[in-house]
């Protein structure tokens, strides 16, 4: 039973609710766990929350389909499902992603590739596609070379690092278009392959000669530098053009999140990126002080994930422990809607992202509550919400604040 965003987009209205119906997304990276041994708790289920268990008694509780039922998502689809996008409509491209990362103000225009540093010899053919991993410094000082010594006629170019041997190409001018092949052959003892168009578009055509004209300039540049002498482009990608969040819901919506990547894919989706700390405890100070000035937040705890992808499954639980301690300071506040979950699940076991359905509490004063009293996996998989796509949380969260006219007289 899924709705159409357009749909949405009509019913939206302005908060009918007294309390102004604020909406609050808090967002643990990579929540879902799974027991490290046959019956064992997850790590939710193992970490101390009191907090998110009252939240889960007063309110009510379900699993979120990231996607679809057994895809493992990336962060960037995980959240524009959470955001109420499609995420099989909207893709947003590796090249995106990395611009994104290190918080490059992409524009319409903008055709961003990921690029890599690599070693190739005499016959130009790859011996290391990673440059012996070089140092960022060494990638840095590539990149203002390449910034400095090449150029695209009728085009603004931006070469900027990222990390070790990784960088982002932003090609800036009308007409560029994705839908490109990359040069990466993924294996070593043959050279770079030439960018090609993978439409019949003409204008693929001419975006991917003036890339590997570039490319050749590039590699001019290089030539003599050791081990960093030759490149590969991956991921070459536009902005895909995703609806504006604020108009869609009719929401003051702000971002919050340490991470670039997240503030990047939330700044794509037309929310207000506020600059926060390098903490969860001052992305709290963020959300007070700004709380009067938007309905909607999205605040990001990135460590869930990260220590999940660690292994750590008693470091994961840390961190769920403390973000519960943050649950009383946004309860606080008194949002009218509160939505606590997570983009996909990264069981420690696993070490990665996986396909599993995400634990999901949400609370707030028209919100019918269930008989779950905890938060965590198996709870949430009786919950009163039941399982639904994650982009079928938005006008949930949006009916409970008020923000949604009837459909139809
Ligand atoms: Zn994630």
């Amino acid at each position: 039973m899924e709705i159409d965003i357009e749909i949405i987009r009509k019913l939206a209205q302005p908060s009918t609710l007294p309390d102004g119906g604020k909406i609050v997304l808090a967002v643990l990276d990579g929540l879902g766990g799974l027991p490290i041994e046959p019956g064992g708790p997850t790590e939710l289920e193992a970490a101390r929350t009191p907090n998110l268990d009252q939240l889960a008694k007063e309110g009510t509780t379900g699993l979120s389909i990231p996607i679809a039922r057994g895809i493992s998502p990336g962060s960037g689809p995980g959240h524009l499902g959470l955001f109420g996008y499609d995420p099989l409509r909207y893709e947003i491209g590796r090249g995106v992603l990395e611009a994104l990362g290190i918080d490059f103000e992409l524009g319409p225009d903008d055709l961003a590739a990921r690029g890599n540093f690599c070693t190739v010899d005499e016959e130009g053919r790859i011996v290391d596609r990673r440059a012996g991993r070089i140092p960022t410094e060494v990638g840095a000082r590539l990149c203002e070379r390449l910034q400095k010594e090449t150029s695209i006629p009728g085009y603004e170019i931006f070469v900027r690092p990222v990390k070790e041997y990784r960088f982002v190409l932003v090609v800036r001018g009308p007409g560029l278009v994705d839908g490109l092949s990359e040069t990466d052959p993924q294996r070593t003892g043959v050279p770079p392959l030439p960018i090609k168009p993978l439409t019949d578009d003409p204008a693929a055509a001419r975006t991917a000669e003036l890339l590997n004209d570039w490319l050749e300039q590039a590699r001019r540049v290089l030539a003599n530098e050791h081990p960093a002498n030759s490149l590969n482009l991956r991921g070459i990608a536009k902005d895909p053009g995703i609806p504006n969040f604020q108009e869609i819901y009719q929401l003051k919506a702000a971002a919050i999140a340490v991470y670039p990547m997240y503030r990047g894919v939330a700044r794509l989706c037309g929310m207000q990126v506020l600059s926060t700390g390098e903490t969860m405890a001052s992305e709290l100070d963020t959300l007070e002080q700004h709380w009067d000035d938007f309905d909607f937040f999205f605040i990001h705890f990135k460590y869930t994930d990260s220590r999940g992808e660690d292994g750590d499954f008693d470091a994961k639980v840390k961190v769920i422990e403390e973000v519960d301690g943050y649950m009383s300071r946004i309860r606080a506040l008194k949002p009218s809607v509160l939505i606590v979950t997570g983009d996909h699940s990264t069981p420690a076991l696993l070490r990665s992202h996986s396909w599993h359905p995400v634990p999901l509490l949400m609370w707030g004063t028209t919100v019918r509550p269930d008989d779950v009293t905890t938060f965590g996996e198996r709870a949430c998989a009786h919950g009163g919400l039941g399982r639904f796509l994650a982009k079928e949380i938005m006008p949930m969260a949006m009916a409970h604040a008020g923000r949604l006219a009837k459909f139809g007289a």
